[in-house]
């Protein structure tokens, strides 16, 4: 599995990749247009990232306006359903209109809320198991 982490705190994407590794390869992005670049590449590369993990606020372009860009460029290549990256908002705002855009404007797959525990990441990593490609349990 293909794995995008996409943090502007150098921290955070150290944390994530840390937690993630094991699951796949994992590659590093510091802002949504950065994200969406390599986003882009991964898929005319043939090796599309299965799962993405996008922070909300960023500089040059952020989270919800990648996430939109992302679901565009998809849906322009034919895109669709299970085909779709698995793609978690991972931000402190938890607010109703940041996750309502998440959601229903951005069709995010879903929300994970800083800070990050790897018990709850993992939980809800699970969710997407099959469509993932994981394991019974990535925990054990
Ligand atoms: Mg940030």
């Amino acid at each position: 599995m293909r794995i995008l982490i996409v943090d502007d705190e150098p921290h955070n994407r150290t944390l994530l990749q840390h937690m993630l590794k094991a699951l796949g390869e994992c590659d590093l992005a510091v802002d949504g247009r950065e994200a969406v670049e390599a986003f882009a590449m991964a898929f005319e590369d043939q090796r599309p990232y299965d799962l993405v993990l996008l922070d909300i606020m960023m500089p040059e372009m952020n989270g919800q306006d990648a996430l939109k860009s992302i679901r565009a460029f998809e849906q322009e290549k034919g895109l669709s359903g299970n085909q779709e990256a698995v793609v978690f908002m991972v931000s402190a705002l938890d607010t109703e209109t940041q996750v309502v855009e998440a959601f229903f404007k951005g069709h995010c797959t879903d929300y994970v809320t800083k800070p990050i525990n790897r018990d709850g990441l993992f939980a809800k990593l699970q969710e997407y198991g099959t469509r993932l490609g994981l394991d019974q349990n990535p925990l054990a």
